[in-house]
């Protein structure tokens, strides 16, 4: 039987412009992690709307495909993601799938050498804005590349996760390649869809903020793998999302 789907025509005010999305969501029962792809499309038309605005005022994203120049920093992932992620690198045919989680592996191990493995698991929990910039400076130090990171370009671009798709600077590419990144300009989002996605983890976006750094996006999806993330009719969940989104 063809999986029952709701259609859906949004239109938000954000930043003093329109955002408009249509398209469909199941109509069953959903987790986050299934709803993805409907939350990057979202999480890319507020880019859109960012872009519009910097361009309003003379400048261009920097941004381009082959430019991985950020894609050493901590990236932080939600839970739902980091299942999305795990979930994808499954499905890899098994030679890249293998690259991959040899990739991630070797950075793990790389982080347990350099003394900061214990750290990077409670990332999340620094709250102290100074401390969360420090220890981002000394992770971006280390070199550590994405492991999704192919020829200095996205390799799972369609599927990023959402902090990757909100990274958007007028700056020089040359100066993201800086781990102090003084002179890097960064857009401001009208909305940080991540922000509210991290508060998803309960499936009804009453939960505290939860996030983990992307390194550890395999171990965690499998440490977890018997606990199932929480199901809501797919349009119920959407529709949270987007209150959510719209009251800012
Ligand atoms: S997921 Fe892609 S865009 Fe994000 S840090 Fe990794 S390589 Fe860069």
């Amino acid at each position: 039987m063809p999986e029952q789907r709701e259609p859906f025509n949004i239109e938000l005010k954000i930043g003093g412009r329109r955002l408009r999305l249509e398209g469909a969501v199941p109509a069953g029962p959903l987790s986050m992690a299934d709803l993805l792809p409907l939350i990057q499309r979202l999480a890319d038309a507020v880019g859109e709307v960012a872009a519009q605005e910097v361009e309003a005022r003379g400048k261009k994203i920097a941004c381009r495909a082959g430019c991985g120049a950020c894609c050493r920093q901590l990236v932080p992932v939600s839970e739902p993601e980091a299942l999305y992620l795990s979930q994808r690198v499954d499905a890899m045919p098994a030679e890249r799938r293998d690259r991959i989680r040899g990739r991630f592996a070797r950075g793990l191990e790389e982080l347990d050498r350099r003394g900061m493995l214990e750290a990077l698991r409670g990332a999340a929990g620094v709250r102290d804005r100074e401390a969360r910039r420090a220890f981002g400076e000394a992770y971006f130090r280390l070199g550590i590349p994405c492991p999704f990171l192919e020829d200095e370009s996205c390799g799972i671009h369609p599927h990023r996760p959402i902090s990757c798709r909100e990274y958007l600077v007028t700056s020089s590419p040359a100066d993201c390649a800086d781990p102090v990144g003084r002179r890097v300009e960064t857009v401001t989002l009208p909305r940080r869809v991540s922000s509210i996605l991290y508060r998803f983890g309960d499936g009804a976006g009453g939960d505290s903020a939860r996030w983990l750094p992307m390194i550890l996006a395999l171990a965690w999806a499998q440490e977890h793998r018997d606990s199932p993330l929480p199901t809501c009719p797919g349009p119920e969940l959407f529709e949270n999302f987007i209150r959510r989104l719209a009251s800012g």
